[in-house]
């Protein structure tokens, strides 16, 4: 063992919410180790948000140019695209890499030690690294703190009757596959697969996603996700709704899954990317020798990110749902300024969550229905985005916003939306619930014309009877 290193911060994961609250405990002076077993940027930017966003541009590029190729009511006329899966991937990987190398430069800039190996929990202060893992052989190094931060993320979860290997896949393979299988089932419609699904159709693989509830997105509520279910039926994804997955076929070549009211049947399946969720990484590196108080597999947290071990914090998906990457980097933020004596709460009023399918899913705060569980008096207004001068310029008038707001004095509760390119309400939406807006400032803000953004403002007005253009 060498001599052990002495620390305030050592942080356990460099995703998004450990090297976040790396970087902002750099910022405040606070002496800080952040130890990494695999690669900066933890899931979000190696095999999670920016590797999947990367390829979703790739396969909307490329289906786009197919669909000039054909008699394209723009006048656009293009030869058969054809797709060089290896330059794609190869693009995909260079942008993983530029942001992982600027995650690097970043901590140092702000005298953040990175130790790279893979964390092993002594007890609540102190950490034996082993750098063995990373291939080189060596004694563990041994690190003591007085503040210790669990950012572990989380791993993808796994069928237990279909374990992952072979034609079975997570999210990692299907990121960066060598080449493209001719058929896939994916098992489960939520984020994953339903991103991930749009973008092998769009591809020209053919999809089936099978999901045990009665629609896709079950997070979401049933009005917002219908154009999105519309969209891939049009695309030729089959969808498996309310249906149990058996296992793998005898020959292994396909799914065996049990439709409701019908005969078991086998759909065909040279891969199999299984998408039920993800799992706290909770187990192993010494972490339940700190008889942590825990959710499940997560570890559960106060409103300021403590554990139930003094000294001992924890973030971002290790901590449980919602597990996305903006919720990590504001805990991470708040964990920080909070060792460095600020006085910080993560109660935050809402975090937006973005779905990436075509067309994009967007919410913020309550539904209606939400509201009406919580007891409250809501009223929403819906505006279509076929009222939407922009959207039809954009061939994107699938969709609609929603707001809720409080019946009494107009408080917004929530928003949603789904429509192609509505992943960037999500600013608007966060901004306007954290500051406590109500319809009228929305609706009284002048929103730039033509934008999608227009919908927003006529929402609001819609709800207070007042809208414009619907
Ligand atoms: P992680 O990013 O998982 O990072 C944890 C890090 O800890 C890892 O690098 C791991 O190697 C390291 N580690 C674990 N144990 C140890 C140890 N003992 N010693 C040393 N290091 C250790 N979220 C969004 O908000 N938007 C999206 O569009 C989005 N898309 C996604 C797409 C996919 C395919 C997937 C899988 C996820 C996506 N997510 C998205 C979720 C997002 O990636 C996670 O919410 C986010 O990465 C969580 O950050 P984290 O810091 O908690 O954990
Ligand atoms: P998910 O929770 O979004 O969806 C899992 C789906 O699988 C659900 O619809 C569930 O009903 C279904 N399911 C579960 N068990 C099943 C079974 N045995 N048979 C059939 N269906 C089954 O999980 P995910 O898609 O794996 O994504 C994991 C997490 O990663 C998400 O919760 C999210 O936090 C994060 N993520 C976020 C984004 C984004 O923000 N755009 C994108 C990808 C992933």
């Amino acid at each position: 063992m060498s001599n052990p290193v002495n620390t305030t911060l050592l942080i356990i994961g460099g995703g998004p919410g450990g090297y976040v609250a790396a970087i902002r405990a750099g910022q405040l002076g606070i002496p800080t180790v952040l130890v990494e077993g695999a690669s900066l940027g933890g899931t979000c930017l190696n095999i999670g948000c920016i590797p999947s966003k990367a390829l979703i541009h790739v396969a909307e590029q490329f289906h786009a140019l197919q669909g000039y190729a054909g008699d394209s009511p723009l006048g656009i006329r293009a030869q058969s695209p054809e797709l060089d899966l290896d330059r794609s991937i190869a693009w995909k990987d260079a942008i993983v890499r530029k942001l992982t190398t600027g995650i690097g430069a970043l901590l140092k800039k702000h005298k953040v030690t990175v130790v790279q190996g893979w964390a092993h929990i002594v007890d609540g202060k102190t950490v034996d690294v082993d750098p063995v893992a990373k291939g080189k052989a060596g004694a563990p190094q041994r690190i003591r703190c007085e503040h210790m931060l669990l950012a572990m993320g989380s791993e993808p979860a796994a069928l237990p009757f279909m374990p992952f290997g072979g034609p079975v896949i997570s999210s990692t393979e299907a990121l960066s596959p060598e080449k493209l299988p001719k058929t896939l089932a994916i098992v489960g419609a939520g984020y994953i697969g339903l991103e991930l699904g749009t973008v092998y159709r769009k591809l020209g693989v053919k999809v089936d996603v099978v999901e045990a509830q009665d629609r896709i997105l079950p997070a979401y509520d049933a009005d917002l996700v219908k154009p999105v279910h519309a969209a891939l039926k049009s695309l030729g994804v089959g969808l498996h709704l309310q249906t149990q997955v058996l296992g793998l076929s005898e020959d292994g070549k396909g799914l065996r899954i049990q439709p409701p009211k019908a005969e078991e049947r086998v759909l065909p399946a040279q891969q199999i990317l299984v998408a039920v969720g993800r799992r706290p990484r909770s187990r192993g590196f010494g972490l339940s020798s700190l008889m942590l108080d825990m959710d499940g597999p997560a570890v559960r947290v106060d409103d300021r990110c403590r554990t139930s071990m003094n000294g001992v914090w924890a973030i971002g998906d290790l901590t449980g749902e919602p597990m996305l990457a903006h919720r990590a980097m504001a805990q991470g933020e708040c964990v920080a300024e909070q060792i460095a004596g600020h006085t910080r709460h993560f109660v935050p009023a809402a975090i937006p969550a973005v779905c990436f399918t075509d067309p994009e899913v967007v919410t913020a705060g309550l539904s209606p229905q939400q509201a009406a569980a919580a007891g409250l008096d809501a009223i929403d207004g819906v505006f279509p985005l076929a009222a939407n001068g922009r959207a039809m310029t954009l061939e994107s008038t699938d969709g609609f916003v929603r707001v809720v707001a409080r019946r009494d004095n107009h408080l917004i509760l929530g928003w949603q939306a789904v429509g192609r390119g509505v992943s960037e309400f999500a600013a608007a939406f966060g901004q306007s619930i954290e500051l406590g807006a109500r319809l009228e400032d929305v609706g009284h803000t002048i929103h730039a014309h033509p934008t999608q953004g227009e919908a927003i403002q006529e929402a609001a007005l819609r709800a207070l009877g007042q809208a414009l253009h619907a």
